[in-house]
């Protein structure tokens, strides 16, 4: 029987506010001496006060915006009980039946270009744990990233490939950074994802039983945990076994999922209300400005770049999928005035040599100069390559290179014929050679003349003065 994979994604993101979730704790934890970003609050110690963080809850809004969600105007804070020795507290803060926003979707594009929109259950806000460190003396515990924001945003079980599962992981990062909710860096454990994997018979309608598989922190491992559950189910119900519900955990040196517990239901949380913070209310006019604070999507971007501006659907989301490349690229538009040649020149010689956008040595001003040096036929396109480097070593005006060097195209006829006189005085031979039937001798007399101009003549040109100066 054929099979077809039901993915559901759960993503963990940090928000990138400054300070920790409850407490005024530094949220700058990469790196940093362990238990030295903490309070009695991020520590759990009995009859502290925990205050909403401002910055974190605005972040998340905006998130939830870009995701399309609708943002729940009163939302409150749960504690899920769970016994941890990196969680202090004995609970997390999450929410659980009023989340600060519901019903969104993403939209990814697959490699054949069409679309495919994803639910977004929802996307609420939570505190995380500490970090244990086991080593051969024993167990470590850092409580620096105890009580770090975070956003969890649940996908509806609506893919059905490890691609699509990867991409919608990839659109989610594209999303939570084009905001600045989360720089979603997973190097520093700022992305984790935990994955919901059944199968069904092709055809069906029912869901199958599904596994967990928790905390992948990078898309290879989230791709290789995919393409192990579904084989591994596969292989259950191909030999007439059941699979079961439960949670995994995903062993990267082996590339395998273990079994780690049985699923636990939401009863087992214990959830209630925190009694210690009030409710969240959002008001329309937060999120009215929230609103306005939000920039273009990339996958708007990428519409508008084809349908606006007639680039190639590549090109659109090659630029429109990084926010500081789509920056760059409209900043030299708007000078350039031609977005083919623009998306052209920074896809192409622009990206050979410049590994970080956000701090390119040329400015887009300037590459956009020299593309409209091109476009108002000043120079060719040859004589801008050959100035190319130069220019974007040192970020210089291309119109003063160009006129510096003499690198104009001599569109100035009187000026050319002159030239011309001088390459026909010095070359007797060429031309009674031509002049006696040998076409080809012309093209040694315009080589001349390009040499003599370097290179800044329209060959063309040059070729119809000579003949009409030899007939
Ligand atoms: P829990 O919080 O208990 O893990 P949820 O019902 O909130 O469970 O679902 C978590 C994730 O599992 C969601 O992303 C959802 O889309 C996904 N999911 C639910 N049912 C299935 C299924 N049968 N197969 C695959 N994914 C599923
Ligand atoms: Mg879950
Ligand atoms: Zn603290």
């Amino acid at each position: 029987m054929e099979y077809e994979p039901v993915i559901g994604i759960e993503i963990h993101a940090r928000i990138n506010s400054k300070t920790k979730m409850f407490c005024r704790c530094s949220n700058n934890i990469f790196n940093e001496k362990p238990n030295s970003h903490v309070c009695g609050i991020c520590m759990g110690h009995p009859g502290m006060l925990p205050a909403t963080n401002q910055e974190a809850v605005k972040k998340g809004i905006k998130a939830a915006l870009a995701l399309g969600c609708t943002i729940n105007e009163f939302s409150k804070f749960d504690r899920k009980s769970y016994f941890y020795p990196d969680l202090p507290k004995g609970f997390q803060i999450s929410q659980y039946d009023k989340p600060i926003s519901e019903h969104g979707k993403v939209v990814i594009t697959l490699p054949d270009s069409t679309s495919k929109t994803i639910g977004i259950t929802r996307l609420h806000l939570e505190d995380d744990a500490g970090k244990l460190t086991h080593t051969a003396g024993g167990t470590l515990v850092d409580f620096n990233r105890s009580g770090t924001p975070l956003m969890e945003i649940v996908s509806e079980p609506d893919m059905r490939s490890v691609e699509e599962a990867s991409l919608y992981a990839r659109q989610i990062q594209k999303i939570v950074r084009y905001v600045d909710a989360s720089d979603a860096d997973m190097e520093k454990g700022q992305l984790r994802f935990d994955i919901n994997v059944s199968l069904r018979p092709k055809g069906q309608k029912e869901f199958g039983v599904r596994s967990e598989t928790k905390n992948l922190n990078s898309f290879r491992s989230l791709e290789k945990a995919l393409e192990y559950e579904i084989k591994r189910q596969t292989e259950i119900l191909e030999s007439g076994g059941k699979v079961v519900q439960e949670t995994r955990g995903w062993d990267d040196n082996k590339e395998v999922t273990v079994s780690q517990r049985g699923k636990e239901e939401a009863a087992d949380y214990r959830y209630f209300p925190e009694p210690d913070i009030p409710p969240l209310v959002a008001t329309k006019e937060m999120i009215e400005e929230l609103k306005k604070e939000i920039p273009e999507l990339a996958h708007a971007k990428a519409d508008r770049y084809q349908s606006e501006l007639s680039l190639p659907a590549d090109h659109a989301h090659q630029l429109s999928g990084n926010a500081a490349l789509a920056d760059y690229f409209e900043k030299a538009l708007a000078v350039s005035g031609e977005p083919k040649k623009t998306a052209n020149w920074i896809l192409s010689e622009l990206m050979a040599v410049e590994k970080d956008i956000t701090h390119s040595k040329l400015s887009p001003e300037n590459l956009g100069k020299l593309i409209k040096l091109i476009e108002d036929g000043a120079i060719s396109g040859k004589i801008a390559k050959d100035i190319f480097q130069e220019v974007y070593e040192g970020d210089l005006d291309p119109e003063k290179v160009v006129e510096e060097k003499g690198l104009k195209v001599m569109s100035d006829t009187g000026e050319l014929e002159k030239v011309c006189l001088g390459v026909i005085g010095k070359n007797p031979q060429i031309v009674a050679d031509f002049k006696g039937g040998k076409e080809k001798a012309i093209g040694g007399l315009v080589g001349q003349v390009m040499a003599a101009t370097k290179g800044s003549a329209d060959p063309k040109m040059v070729n119809e003065i000579l003949r009409k100066l030899l007939s």
